[in-house]
């Protein structure tokens, strides 16, 4: 494993131009579980029911969302950047990073200090909520307090529209911004890095492959194999902040 850290260590330092590519595994380590690891959030519900389609048509499903939703954010709201997030941000300080582009919804990007112009959150956020209808926004803490006063589910203040997080659920339309950023930011890149993420969700997981197919090496930091390993210049099956600071403390301690 010396020897894959050292390579990675070598492939960084080669690198001006890099795009990190971050799923739930990166979070998974300050206290937030992936949705399908063992004792992940499938476990517990059932992804069928968080279709965007159910959630806009039936009261119900509504209810069961923001039961889920809330669970979650309870855990995100006190959650801190891990060693992980931490080597991310050391590779802006060094003038390596291009972009972080995060299926992440979790804000730790933000909180580990980044620069907002280089997160983009392909999967959007948890901090904010917004009307369906009319588009106001609102803050993720003022709904949690109207929920927390007894309220299943809030409508908005001036049209009496849908609110629902800003987070994109199954079967719901891409930040398309977002998108086409990330893909240009992947065309750019001289490296890729795949940090925490099964690969197994499209279209975010295209990501990677634009940036391979447009001559960028590619390291993946996963636990488990994922469908894009066979693209990889190095693959590391281990935790991905000890990888990662395992590389910075060869390049930069
Ligand atoms: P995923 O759950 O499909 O895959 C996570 C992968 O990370 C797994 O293969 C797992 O083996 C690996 N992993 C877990 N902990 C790790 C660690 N410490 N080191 C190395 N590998 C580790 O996650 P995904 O690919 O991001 O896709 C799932 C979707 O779930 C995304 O769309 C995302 O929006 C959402 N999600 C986000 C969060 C979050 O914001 N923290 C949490 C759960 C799910």
């Amino acid at each position: 494993m010396d020897e894959a850290i050292a390579k990675g260590a070598q492939m960084i330092a080669a690198a001006q131009k890099i795009l990190t590519f971050t799923g739930a595994g990166l979070s998974t380590e300050s206290g937030i579980p992936d949705f399908r690891s063992p004792g992940g959030i499938w476990e517990k519900y059932d992804p069928s029911d968080f279709y965007f389609q159910k959630f806009i048509s039936d009261e119900h499903a509504r209810t069961t969302y923001w039961e889920m939703s809330r669970e979650f954010y309870s855990v995100i709201k006190p959650a801190s950047p891990n060693r992980a997030h931490l080597a991310i941000k050391t590779l802006e300080d060094r003038g390596k990073l291009l972009a972080v582009v995060t299926q992440n919804i979790d804000n730790l990007h933000h909180k580990a200090g980044n620069s907002p112009e280089k997160i983009i959150e392909l999967h959007g956020t948890v901090i904010s909520v917004s009307c369906l209808s009319c588009k106001k926004k609102y803050d993720r803490d003022e709904i949690e307090a109207r929920l927390d006063s007894g309220i299943t589910v809030p409508y908005c203040d001036d049209c009496g529209g849908i609110l629902k997080p800003d987070t994109v659920s199954f079967g719901q339309a891409m930040p398309q911004e977002a998108m086409e950023r990330s893909i240009r930011y992947a065309g750019q890149c001289d490296l890729c890095m795949v940090l925490g993420s099964s690969l197994a969700v499209y279209p975010a997981a295209s990501v990677p492959l634009h940036a391979v197919q447009s001559g960028a090496r590619l390291i993946i930091i996963n636990r488990e194999p994922t469908p894009q390993d066979g693209e990889a210049d190095l693959v590391i099956r281990m935790s991905v902040s000890e990888a990662l600071t395992g590389m910075l403390d060869l390049l930069f301690a």
